[in-house]
């Protein structure tokens, strides 16, 4: 049988306290709310195995009509990602009960990437040895800076030390495959301190790394604060050192705000760049299957009320529901693909959606290569380094 490759993300909503700069689903819980969350958990999994795409692909058919798209038996798992919140703050053995069941439910490819985010400061080595055992072979640890007073700014839980710590324990339990994030404009942050950051985790030599700017979201602390935040000039020049650093270190940027050694990019990040499929598991996570994208109630409370009552996973169990058309399919498979640095292949978009690209985008595509701002390679459409820089702009053009 030829199944399909599938991805899955587990959403865990847990923190030890709240960054001041964070609006993702998140927060603290005792830990019987843990439990029961991980309970629940496991009930989606069990549930969506069985009818994974809860909506009809067919425009205009309404949630009371819903019919079933596939089953986990059509598919085949080759990146897992448990991101949060810190899944870290649970008991290491109900990270592997959940592995368990998604073994037991669908079939995974042997080679299967299965990472988890951890934070230093809620690891220990038999935490470690444990992910190991449940199959988690890529780990993702939340540093941010290499300088505590910028920690501290940030509301972070943990200094350098912790974060160092957590690192040689990570390796030590047999962890070849590490990401690191780091974030640059933090308050009060130099360019300088940036390029310590930057130097002293490649010293280190994990086999990724992930460095966003950051954005200071109005639902946050953060917002209402008077904040120091290094201005755009100086933003961007933390951006240009990243990639010119990161090169000299052997690692090559294959994302906007990704980088890596060779073959260690992230397949599931790949998995969202290239629009497959995808689905998510707990509160607030999104998939999408047969054109059809959705999100699980953002609620926690709501979404374990849900499963715990055995009710049908309808209604308001979901927050978002959009069936894509051609026209969005498209839109999104050139923006999403040039985010990439590698860009968009003419071949493959001919192929997936029997249209030339320039005939899709003709003035908008004319415009931006004119401007340097795009530029053709190996047959594949590409932002430039200037083009990198305007990326909202350029990508606006192709909504
Ligand atoms: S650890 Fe991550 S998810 Fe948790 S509050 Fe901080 S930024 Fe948000």
């Amino acid at each position: 049988m030829n199944r399909k490759s599938l991805g899955i993300y587990i959403h865990i909503p847990f923190c030890v306290q709240k960054c001041l700069y964070c609006d993702f689903v998140s927060g603290p819980a005792t830990i019987e709310i843990k439990r029961d969350y991980v309970n629940q958990l496991l009930k989606e999994i069990e549930i969506r195995a069985e009818q994974l795409c809860p909506f009809s692909s067919e425009n205009g058919e309404s949630e009371d009509n819903v019919q079933e798209y596939g089953s986990a038996k059509d598919y085949v798992i080759d990146s897992v990602f448990i991101g949060g919140g810190t899944p870290s703050v649970l008991d290491g053995e109900w990270i592997k009960e959940i592995l368990c069941k998604l073994k037991k439910s669908f079939y995974f490819d042997k080679n299967c990437e299965c990472s988890i985010e951890v934070n230093p400061g809620t690891v220990d080595y038999e935490k470690l040895l444990c992910y190991r055992q449940a199959g988690i072979n890529r780990l993702s640890i939340g540093l941010q800076s290499y300088n505590d007073n910028e920690l501290k700014a940030l509301g972070r839980i943990h200094d350098y030390a912790a974060f160092e710590e957590t690192y040689r324990l990570a390796r030590k339990a047999g962890f070849t495959n590490i990401n690191i994030d780091l974030m640059s404009a933090i308050p009060e942050q130099t360019e300088e301190s940036f390029n310590r950051s930057l130097k002293q985790i490649c010293e280190l030599g994990p086999e990724h790394l992930s460095v966003y700017s950051l954005i200071v979201e109005e639902s946050t602390p953060f917002y209402d604060m008077d904040l120091k935040l290094p201005n755009e000039e100086e933003e961007r020049q933390m951006y240009h050192n990243t990639a010119e650093m990161l090169k000299k270190y052997g690692y090559e940027q294959y994302e906007i705000s990704n980088y890596a050694k060779p073959g260690r990019e992230c397949r599931h990040n790949l998995r969202y760049w290239r629009c497959e499929e995808y689905i998510g598991f707990g509160c607030a996570a999104a998939s999408f299957v047969n054109g059809v994208r959705w999100k699980n109630t953002e609620n926690r409370t709501e979404y374990m009320k849900y499963l715990a009552d055995g009710k049908t996973l309808q209604g308001n169990f979901y927050c978002e529901k959009e069936m894509l058309t051609e026209s969005d399919k498209m839109s999104e498979f050139f923006i999403l693909g040039l985010r990439m640095n590698r860009g968009v292949s003419l071949d493959e978009f001919k192929e997936k959606f029997g249209r030339d690209i320039y005939e899709a985008y003709n003035i908008s595509l004319e415009n931006h290569l004119k401007h340097g701002l795009l530029e053709i390679r190996n047959n594949r459409i590409a932002l430039t380094d200037r083009g990198r820089d305007l990326g909202n702009y350029v990508m606006r053009d192709f909504l």
